[in-house]
């Protein structure tokens, strides 16, 4: 089949990837090159992790994408993923770690719950007094964010992929280029990531929002292998070891202020304080170390924070898929197997990724508590 793919994110470029390959004839439009820090997938490092409470269904998602990832590398040669593993700091018995960890054994995807004492010699410094135990997943880690999503536009490419870099408007079920050029197909799909709110604002609610990362230098011991990537749920924190000689990653995961896809993205800093508290208590080592680079990028925020991949009411052919939520990167090739199989005519995707009101649910990405 046809397929004109707008959006060469994760999810766009994912499907273009797959479809490609699969066979079909794929157009693959971007107003960017794909990995442009403008787009949400356009950051270096995302985690990778199967831990989604007791989300069964996007657990198998994740653990279907980390293969389908390892498919791509083996394909372009490029290392997209480090399984330096992910330690989730549990701060209680019944919470979402401990429903991950069914989730997980259910699946018998590998995971460890270790005493804090245990977990913490896998950490530079550690400080765990508040926590109650920590779920260690060692085949998690993270991806390189910006080098898969040219990897796949590549493998797309090397597939017979075309790719246009272009701005699109949806007319019908056509999409249509700045200079008049109207790009048709059997589907036409729309992976815009934080601008489909703009573009199909009766159809999707998307709250697109400010996310602050930090680097810091913490020297020698988090730069060396094994140290894992780690999610503080409960307390909205996430982070990386000194990866690729960016500094240790540090993020407070509530949903910063409102920001248009299209303004340019602000100085960062305003999150440090915040960051730098939760540092010292719980990598004490860390308390002091300096500040090497803090980077502003933006969440596409759906109500509930689950995907969004449907067909459009009133465009027959036309999709839209997207709705990241803050956790969306590491999904990309799974949601995309799932589209195809959509796209060809089979099973639908599932009816929480349907278009419309949403009620507001809880956070799947590393935010137990969303909102600041
Ligand atoms: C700070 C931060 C941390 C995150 N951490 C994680 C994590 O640890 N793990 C994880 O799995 N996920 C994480 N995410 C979420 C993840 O990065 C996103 O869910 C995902 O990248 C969204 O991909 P996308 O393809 O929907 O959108 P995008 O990557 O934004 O891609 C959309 C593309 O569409 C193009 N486009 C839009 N409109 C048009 C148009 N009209 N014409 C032509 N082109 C157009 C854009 O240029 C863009 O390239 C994080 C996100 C952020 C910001």
């Amino acid at each position: 089949m046809d397929v004109v793919v707008v959006g060469a994110g994760t999810f766009g470029a994912s499907l273009a990837w797959w479809l490609a390959r699969g066979g079909d004839s794929v157009v693959l439009v971007d107003q960017f090159e794909p990995g442009d820090p403008r787009a949400t997938s356009g950051g270096e490092t995302r985690l990778i992790r199967c831990s989604h409470g007791a989300d069964a269904e996007y657990t198998a998602m994740a653990r279907r994408a980390r293969a389908l990832w390892r498919e791509l590398e083996a394909e372009s040669g490029a290392p997209v993923l480090v399984e330096c593993g992910v330690s989730w700091f549990a701060h209680g018995e019944d919470g979402w770690e401990a429903a991950s960890a069914a989730a997980l054994e259910a699946q018998r995807i590998p995971c460890e719950r270790l005493p804090v004492e245990a977990a913490a010699a896998r950490f530079p410094s550690f400080g765990g007094g508040d926590l109650a135990f920590v779920l260690h997943e060692p085949e998690a880690g993270f991806l390189r964010a910006q080098r898969a999503v040219r990897a796949l536009a590549d493998a797309a490419r090397r597939h017979g992929a075309r790719l246009v870099r272009a701005r699109a408007r949806p007319d019908g079920g056509a999409a249509v280029l700045e200079d008049g050029t109207r790009l048709e197909g059997d589907a036409v799909v729309w992976a815009c990531g934080g601008w489909l709110g703009e573009l199909f604002g009766d159809l999707v609610r998307l709250t697109v929002t400010r996310q602050e990362l930090l680097f810091l230098d913490g020297g020698p011991a988090w730069a060396a292998p094994g140290v894992p990537a780690w999610v503080d749920y409960d307390r909205a924190m996430y982070g990386t070891a000194d990866v690729d000689g960016l500094g240790v990653k540090a993020a407070l995961d509530v949903e910063g202020p409102r920001l248009s896809p299209d303004a340019e993205l602000p100085a960062a800093g305003a999150t440090e304080r915040a960051v730098r508290a939760y540092l010292a208590e719980r990598f004490p080592a860390l308390a002091g170390a300096p500040l090497r680079d803090a980077r502003c990028c933006r969440y596409e925020l759906s109500p509930d924070s689950h995907f969004i991949a449907a067909e459009h009411p009133d465009a027959p052919g036309a999709w839209l898929l997207g709705g990241g939520s803050g956790h969306g990167f590491k999904h990309g090739p799974a949601m995309a197997e799932r589209m195809a199989v959509a796209l060809h005519g089979g099973d639908c995707p599932p009816a929480r990724f349907a278009l419309g009101e949403r009620a507001p649910g809880r956070s799947l990405r590393t935010a137990g508590s969303g909102t600041a």
